[in-house]
């Protein structure tokens, strides 16, 4: 079989599947040397639903075993349903400006308002809230959900999406002894291409970027400019498992992924970042 033909369940994975606590195992083979081109991607089923005050990390170790080197990977949805990070809409009261959005763009300005209110600076008003929330972290709406809670309900990200790694890969060491690297996953939009992709808005246990500038290339050529995004990567695939809608899965599991050195300089500085520059002389 060409082993980058696709996702090849081997004999051992099948074994594994039968197990109801690993359910959704995928295995990317090859037989190449270096350990992360034998990567396990493992889905972690049956949670339930998250409600606040619940142990995250308890409930995830439960259910999959971890090892040194794995990095887990959780929705930020459920990791601010478990802290709280929740409002009723009808405790949101919009301000004027939330009510001229709202016009607009056709919304609940009480949601509009929420949007706001988890917002350090608004880029973009219209057809949608383009926003920076105080991790440094741009999103559509500032990352705020109204799926997956109930009616009348929105989530907000996580306030400190690195402190929410740091923590649960911590509170993971306590409860299995296992040194993992954590990413809190949301679901976003990309500049320039249609469709939502995972990203990493909170990283721990490895660094964001995997710097391969001053690397040489198969011809010989120093590379100046790639610095890869590893953690969007990674958090992209998870966004895979995990699905969208009701598929219940807010956390996934990789194996196998090895190092990289590099940086955690994942977001632009202001003055580098020629679109926010672009959307602010445009506005
Ligand atoms: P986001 O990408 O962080 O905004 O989260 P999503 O709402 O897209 O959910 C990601 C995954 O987690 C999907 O598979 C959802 O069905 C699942 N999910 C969301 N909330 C819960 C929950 O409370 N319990 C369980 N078991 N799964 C959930
Ligand atoms: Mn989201
Ligand atoms: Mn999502």
């Amino acid at each position: 079989m060409n082993s980058f033909s696709g996702f090849r369940v081997n004999e051992r994975s099948r074994i594994e599947n039968t197990l109801s606590h690993l359910p959704c195992t995928y295995l990317i083979r090859d037989d190449v040397q270096p350990p992360f081109m034998h990567i396990r991607v493992e889905g972690v089923r049956g949670l339930p639903l998250i409600q606040q005050g619940d142990d995250l990390p308890a409930l995830i170790s439960e259910r999959i075993e971890f090892s040194d080197g794995d990095i887990l990977c959780i929705a930020s949805s459920v990791y601010s349903k478990a802290k709280g990070y929740t409002k009723r809409l009808t405790e949101i009261t919009p301000t004027p400006r939330a009510l001229r959005i709202a016009e607009r763009t056709r919304e609940d300005p009480r949601f509009i308002q929420a949007v706001l209110d988890a917002s350090t600076e608004v880029l973009l008003e219209y057809p949608f809230v383009l926003s920076e929330v105080p991790s440094g972290h741009i999103g559509v709406r500032a990352g705020v959900d109204q799926s997956n809670i109930e009616n009348g309900m929105v989530i907000f990200l996580p306030p400190d999406p690195m402190a929410a790694a740091a923590e649960v890969r911590e509170d993971i060491r306590r409860l299995t002894g296992q040194s993992i690297g954590v990413i809190i996953t949301d679901t976003c939009g990309r500049s320039f291409r249609r469709g939502q992709t995972g990203h990493a808005i909170g990283w721990s246990g490895m660094t964001a970027i995997r710097d391969f500038r001053g690397d040489i290339d198969l011809f010989g050529h120093v590379l100046k400019i790639t610095e890869e995004a590893v953690v969007d990567e990674i958090a992209g695939f998870a966004n895979f498992v995990m699905g969208e809608s009701n598929n219940g899965v807010p956390a996934v599991v990789f194996r196998n992924c090895g190092n990289w050195e590099g940086h955690d300089n994942l977001y632009f500085r202001k003055e580098e970042d020629i679109l926010r520059k672009l959307l602010e002389d445009s506005g």
